[in-house]
């Protein structure tokens, strides 16, 4: 294989989706060696049939507004690999969703899913319907009306959805009702639902959570204690909210987080009774963070991100593509040491590479935020043998895979300088188990 010419290949062909390109560029490049050495791969051609969807659902979706006018917007299922278990990945719902956002979305989960050592295979989905404004009613016509066309194409043993942005336990819980009665059983077709409809404890925690884990065993490795540490977050969703409060718990200091339209800046720290205030207004009111500078009286900055803030860590836990290669620079300059991702892809590769190129411990997040899909995967478990296990049990699963990725990291990752290159570790531990199950499934 020759990563350039697969690249220039599919650029042809899919010349509007620059996300996808941008994360088979990714993986391609730090697999390239390791599939060389198996020729068998080239001869099956397994490169191109890993990186193109096995399947893409798109579809019309009608809703009815609270003012009885008729709404279309577009829904779609990417089925991208299902060689190691039933596709698995989030629904997403934002304005900005679209076919390049999902494919990108449902490779890197492909990997991802692989690396928590759980039978998932990787899938995404969506649809450009933004929640922002709608009631609780229209969010309900909404996400039904989504799973009329989406429920035919899903099942346990088929594909699990789950929740991403815009899609949190609220909605999986209309779209799992509506499944259910269409397809007329209660398998726990959805993870991420309530804990009285099935969903499992320590999940909405989860990708915050095994984020922090991971993190810390990326501190191990330089014997560096968390406590004490200055932690810059993006976003304020469910991702952001558990990954300050696992930091909060461990003695950290976070002192931003974010929204859409700027963030937050308290040299104080963002303490519990402060999360608290802030969940209650991400979760309940559907606030804005620029609400919480006003109650503490700490500085807003309106249309930027939080890179500038000088910190120890920055866990970036919002969106692709938001941290570029000048926050990068300043992020280093300031003497930040450690980036773990909780977002999908929001380092660009001119940040990573500044993150590579200057030590900085550096996780990407199909290895660092595969805490959330760890967790559906338990939930499917615990569905399918109809229990349901305590806190303490899932959290202590939860800790060793994301023990496990990082341990698969290092084995692959590791320079000869010592260095551990972690997109290059998790891609490749990821790549080799889905190649060697496709393989032994033949030519599909
Ligand atoms: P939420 O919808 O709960 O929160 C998203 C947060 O990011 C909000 O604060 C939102 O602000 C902000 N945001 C969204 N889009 C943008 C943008 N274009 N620019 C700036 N800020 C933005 O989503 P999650 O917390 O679930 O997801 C966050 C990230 O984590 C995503 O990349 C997702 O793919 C990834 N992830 C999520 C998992 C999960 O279990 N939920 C699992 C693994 C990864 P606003 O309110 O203004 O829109």
């Amino acid at each position: 294989m020759k990563v350039q010419e697969v690249l220039d290949s599919l650029a042809i062909r899919f010349p509007n989706e620059p996300e996808y390109l941008q994360a088979v560029e990714e993986v391609l490049s730090s697999i390239e060696d390791v599939y060389n050495q198996h020729p068998e791969f080239d001869r099956v051609n397994l490169i191109e049939r890993l990186c193109i969807p096995d399947r893409i659902y798109s579809f019309r979706v009608n809703w009815v507004d609270d003012r009885g006018k008729v709404r279309t917007n577009m829904g779609y299922r990417i089925q991208h690999n299902n060689a190691i278990g039933p596709y698995k990945g989030g629904i997403r719902f934002h304005s900005s969703v679209n076919p390049s956002i999902l494919k990108f979305l449902a490779f890197e989960q492909t990997f991802k899913n692989s690396l928590t050592t759980l039978p998932m295979g990787g899938g995404k989905g969506g649809s450009d319907f933004s929640p922002k404004g709608k009631s609780n009613e229209e969010i309900m016509r909404f996400c039904q009306a989504f799973v009329l066309e989406l429920w035919r194409h899903i099942g346990p043993q088929r594909d699990v959805p789950a929740g991403d942005i815009g899609v949190g336990g609220r909605e999986v819980n209309y779209m799992y009702g509506m499944y259910k009665k269409l397809a007329q059983e209660n398998t726990g077709t959805f993870t991420g639902k309530s804990l009285e409809g099935g969903g499992s404890l320590i999940r909405p925690e989860a990708t915050g959570y095994g984020n922090v884990y991971f993190l810390l065993k990326m501190l191990e490795t330089r014997n560096v204690d968390i406590k004490g540490k200055v932690v810059a977050v993006s976003g304020s969703g469910n991702v952001a909210q558990y990954t300050v409060e696992k930091l909060i718990q461990l003695g950290a200091k976070v002192i931003t987080m974010s929204d859409s339209n700027g963030y937050i800046y308290d040299p104080d720290g963002i303490d519990r009774e402060k999360l608290d205030y802030i969940m209650e207004l991400k979760n309940v009111w559907r606030g804005r963070i620029k609400e919480y500078a006003e109650k503490y009286n700490v500085k807003y900055v309106e249309g930027k991100r939080p890179w500038a803030e000088k910190c120890d860590i920055a866990l970036p836990s919002a969106t692709q593509n938001e941290i570029n290669g000048k926050d990068a620079q300043m992020l280093v300059d300031n003497g930040c040491f450690a980036v773990s991702e909780g977002a999908n892809m929001p380092s660009t590769p001119e940040a990573i590479a500044i993150f590579q190129s200057n030590g900085l411990l550096y996780a990407p997040g199909k290895a660092a935020n595969a805490g959330g899909v760890s967790v559906s995967g338990l939930e499917m478990t615990q569905n399918s043998i109809k229990l349901g296990w305590s806190k303490e049990e899932v959290d202590t699963k939860l800790k060793q895979i994301m023990s496990d990725i990082h341990s698969q990291c290092v084995k692959y990752g590791k320079e000869e300088s010592g260095y551990v290159n972690y997109v290059k570790g998790a891609n490749i531990a990821g790549f080799m188990k889905v190649a060697k199950a496709m393989m032994d499934q033949g030519v599909i």
